[in-house]
């Protein structure tokens, strides 16, 4: 789980529009291609992000078949007018809908949808019900809102009946203007932003009040996990501060949520397994990003983790995630 996939072609949505620096795509060598916010050069993509039989025959040499599929967290737009925002949001949903189609047994993807907006948000998520996605993918902010803000309430609510899971992906860094260099929003920013996710949901009584509703938070739970001492005593020293919303202490939301296992080390990662138990750690690579496991879990072979362990991180814990158990 936790893979990225866009189309190879994307309408130019700021010209469709009239405003905004929406994502396209300059195909400027081939195999290569810029994606470009407005006319800023924003990263550089290779044909593993658009292409599904190649990225096929390079998840097949680490030995796996099958991805979890959603979009690159750029493209969530969430910046947009709604309606503008739900006109992409449907064109990637079908997009990704024609993948699992072609690949049905490759592939299963995860939606998108208008956050800034939760009239047209609950809409493409009952389109994303009848398309057959298990889930959709989040940002951790919305235009720099907490999850825990009231409006995106009746979404979850949404999500738990449909029963649809959450991916909840780190995007719009905090800091990001303050700390440009040495790629400090993705090394320092996009940890905190996942931990701001998961702590929010929880101070703001959000998962209490949906306790059906499955979430998963990219890259290990970000910095929630290894902080989860600090939050706890934090949580217990000034109730006053922490427990205002919800009276119940964040521990016990351990074990309750996934995470996945993209840590790049053996000694965080048993932690992590440790914290919130061997049930909830799904193998996540966040191919074909470079900052991904791009080996897809081989690291994990060599931790000497029991045969049962490891058959959950590797595809149980994921089913258990997308479908419920
Ligand atoms: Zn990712």
């Amino acid at each position: 789980m936790h893979t990225h996939l866009l189309p190879e072609r994307l309408p130019d949505f700021g010209k469709q529009f009239g405003y905004g620096d929406f994502i396209h795509l300059d195909h400027h060598r081939p195999g290569y291609a810029r994606m470009m916010k407005g006319n800023h050069f924003f990263r550089e993509i290779e044909r593993n992000c658009w292409d599904p039989e190649l990225r096929i025959h390079e998840y097949a040499s680490h030995n796996t078949p099958l991805q979890v599929v959603c979009t690159i967290p750029v493209m969530f737009s969430y910046w947009a007018k709604g309606a503008d925002c739900l006109e992409l949001s449907k064109y990637l949903n079908d997009h990704l809908a024609g993948v699992v189609d072609d690949y049905p047994e490759h592939y299963l993807a995860l939606g998108t949808i208008p956050m800034q907006d939760t009239d047209l948000a609950i809409q493409e998520l009952q389109r994303i019900k009848a398309l057959g996605f298990p889930g959709i993918q989040i940002g951790s902010n919305v235009n720099q809102l907490n999850l825990s803000e009231a409006q995106f309430f009746p979404i979850f609510e949404a999500c738990q009946d449909l029963d649809l899971a959450i991916l909840v992906h780190p995007w719009e860094m905090m800091g990001e203007a303050e700390m440009k260099k040495y790629w400090l929003p993705w090394l320092v920013g996009m940890p905190a932003e996942t931990s701001r996710a998961i702590c929010s949901l929880i101070f703001g009584g959000v998962m209490e009040r949906l306790p059906r509703l499955r979430w998963c938070f990219a890259h290990a739970g970000g910095s929630f996990l290894t902080t989860i001492g600090r939050v706890q005593h934090g949580f217990d020293c000034r109730p006053d501060l922490v427990a205002v919303d919800n009276p119940v202490p964040p521990r016990n939301y351990l074990g309750k949520f996934w995470v996945d296992s993209a840590t790049h080390d053996p000694a965080l990662l048993r932690f992590v397994l440790e914290t919130v138990g061997e049930d909830k750690v799904c193998l996540g690579s966040d191919y074909p990003f470079p900052l991904g496991d791009l080996e897809i879990g081989s690291f994990m072979e060599n931790m000497q983790l029991p045969a049962h362990t490891l058959e959950k991180i590797f595809y149980k814990n994921t089913l258990a995630w997308l479908h419920g158990e």
